[in-house]
């Protein structure tokens, strides 16, 4: 596999036609970047129980790039997270991934973004528990991700991803038989099999020890950078930043300049 070239934040105005969801495509110069997030506003609640939880967020991630978003506990990494993933709607503003406007998207609308363009990895690794770690891989296609990906292909890509996170021996285990970091590594495998084009790391290291979780997010490095996959990692761990491109601080659901 060719590892495309790093590209520059791009500044077109190119409005692209839908994802290529079968290739995997170097990113062109005038592709769009994998997110853009423009005025975003969320508010929980209503009344005297409201929380704003993001406040005029905007946040652009160029193809290829990763970037580490740290704050706070409650600053909104996660909201931040389940907005770009198309988890929750915003309150106001407007989200892109890989040049497709997500705002105003239906519930069933969202739920096929989801399966094609974004992969989740979560802080606590939530396997299927009585799947084998290849399973578990699978079970993404097996929902209809990829509808045009047969099961033979789905397996093919199965195993090679297991290969590359160092889980080949292990595919056949289920998640207790693995420890915290082939979980993790499993969960990352999970959220590629469908070619992403954003990847979104809620605290992917925090359930690990320190060699452990530097391991794990070197990996999640080489991978997004073999692929071309754009990433955001949220992480309160200051060394972890050092595996991103670009590190962003959030504070009080404000990204600071
Ligand atoms: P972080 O991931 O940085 O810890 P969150 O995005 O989880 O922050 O939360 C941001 C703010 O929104 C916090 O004040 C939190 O209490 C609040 N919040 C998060 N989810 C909900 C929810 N479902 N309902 C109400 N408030 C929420
Ligand atoms: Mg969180």
């Amino acid at each position: 596999m060719t590892p495309p070239s790093a590209t520059s934040p791009s500044t077109s105005t190119s409005t692209s036609t839908e994802p290529a969801v079968n290739q995997p495509e170097p990113p062109s110069p005038s592709a769009p970047p994998a997110l853009r997030m423009v005025d975003v506003r969320k508010v929980y609640g209503s009344g005297d129980g409201e929380v704003v939880a993001l406040d005029h967020a905007a946040l652009e991630v160029a193809r290829d790039e990763i970037v580490a978003l740290v704050g706070p506990s409650g600053s909104g990494k996660t909201t931040l997270c389940s907005i770009a993933g198309g988890l929750l709607h915003a309150t106001e503003g407007v989200v892109e991934v890989d040049g497709r406007d997500i705002t105003h998207l239906s519930p069933s609308e969202l739920t096929d973004f989801r399966r094609s363009s974004v992969g989740f990895v979560f802080q606590t690794v939530n396997l299927v528990p009585f799947l084998t770690a290849r399973e578990n891989l699978l079970v993404v296609n097996e929902l209809g991700g990829r509808r045009n990906r047969n099961g033979s292909r789905a397996r093919a890509r199965a195993e090679q991803l297991l290969d590359e996170l160092g889980l080949a021996d292990r595919a056949g285990n289920l998640p207790s038989q693995l420890s915290g970091g082939q979980r993790q590594r499993v969960a990352i495998g999970r959220a590629l099999m469908n070619d992403p084009a954003l990847v979104l790391f809620d605290e992917p290291t925090s359930a690990l020890d320190s060699k452990l979780g530097d391991q794990v997010v070197h990996l999640i490095r080489e991978e997004m950078k073999a692929r071309g996959t754009s990433a955001i990692i949220v992480t309160h761990d200051d060394r972890i930043t050092h595996y991103a491109d670009r590190t962003v601080h959030i504070e009080d659901g404000r990204i600071q300049a």
